[in-house]
């Protein structure tokens, strides 16, 4: 796979899943824009280690005006954006009677309404080169649901219907989208409802267990690795005609 001279843009990709597809793309030669929060520096010089050029940009994906420099930063720094990667995600668990409104928003801004922003800002570029692969990641949520994560699981569910309009918008062009679905992968984002439960009952190992016997048949959690060689593969030319799927990488979740 080579992906030299192509430019990608990985939203959220300071950490877990974001950084594992970011590094992937690097190692196969794509110049890298990188963004989200926390410890910047640690992730530009691993993303740099893997080869490439390499840039961050703060933009918070709640704002569109924020979104709007980060795509204008990335053309102005690499002259295009090839390959959109739509990750920037957040959790909050809740019912809905008690889920906090200013949750809802974020939520359904971040993990969804900014692919919305990115998509229709960097589209045009992508048509004027015929070249384009927009992957946004989703999640098993997106198909299925649980209780308690009802802003999560209306944006995923969203976010795959973006990825559908998206890829019928494209489909007579070299631009295909699609959505990647990951089941639990040990990131912040799950250490943080695994911290949850470990509060609640028994300790940490006893969580992560219970937290993967109620949903992943294999026991095991998925890794950014294996969802970075995903990404690279609907990158590749074998992928030009995978358009608008809902591609799950869960360890059997949606199989029951
Ligand atoms: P993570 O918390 O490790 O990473 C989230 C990234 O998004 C970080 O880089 C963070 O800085 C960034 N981010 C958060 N808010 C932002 C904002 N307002 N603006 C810009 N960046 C922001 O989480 P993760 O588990 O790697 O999640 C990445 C994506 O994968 C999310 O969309 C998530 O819903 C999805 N996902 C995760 C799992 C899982 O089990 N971890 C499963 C399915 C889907």
């Amino acid at each position: 796979m080579n992906l030299q001279g192509k430019t990608a843009l990985v939203t959220g990709s300071t950490s877990g899943i974001g950084l594992g597809i970011a590094l992937k793309l690097a190692e196969a030669g794509a110049n890298l824009m990188l963004n989200g929060f926390g410890d910047v520096e640690a992730a530009v010089a691993a993303v740099a280690s893997h080869g490439g050029r390499v840039r961050h940009h703060p933009a918070d994906m709640r704002e569109p005006e924020e979104i709007e420099a980060l795509i204008r930063a990335s053309e102005a720094e690499f002259g295009a954006i090839d390959i959109l990667v739509n990750n920037a995600g957040i959790q909050h668990v809740a019912p809905v009677e008690s889920f906090p409104v200013e949750r809802w928003d974020a939520i359904i801004a971040i993990n969804l309404s900014s692919a919305f922003h990115t998509s229709r800002l960097a589209l045009p570029g992508m048509r004027a080169r015929n070249w384009g692969r927009i992957i946004n990641i989703a999640s098993v949520h997106g198909l299925a649901a649980s209780p308690g994560k009802s802003a999560y699981v209306a944006a995923k569910h969203g976010l795959i219907g973006l990825t559908k309009s998206l890829a019928l918008e494209t489909a007579t062009t070299g631009i295909t989208c699609n959505a990647i679905c990951p089941g639990w992968v040990l990131t912040p984002l799950v250490q943080q409802q695994i911290d949850d439960r470990a509060a609640a009952a028994g300790g940490l190992d006893q969580a992560r267990h219970d937290l993967l016997a109620e949903k992943q048949p294999s026991l095991q959690f998925v890794t950014p690795e294996q969802l970075g060689e995903l990404a690279l593969f609907l990158c590749s030319g074998a992928a030009e005609q995978v358009r608008g799927t809902a591609w799950n990488m869960d360890g059997g979740w949606l199989a029951q």
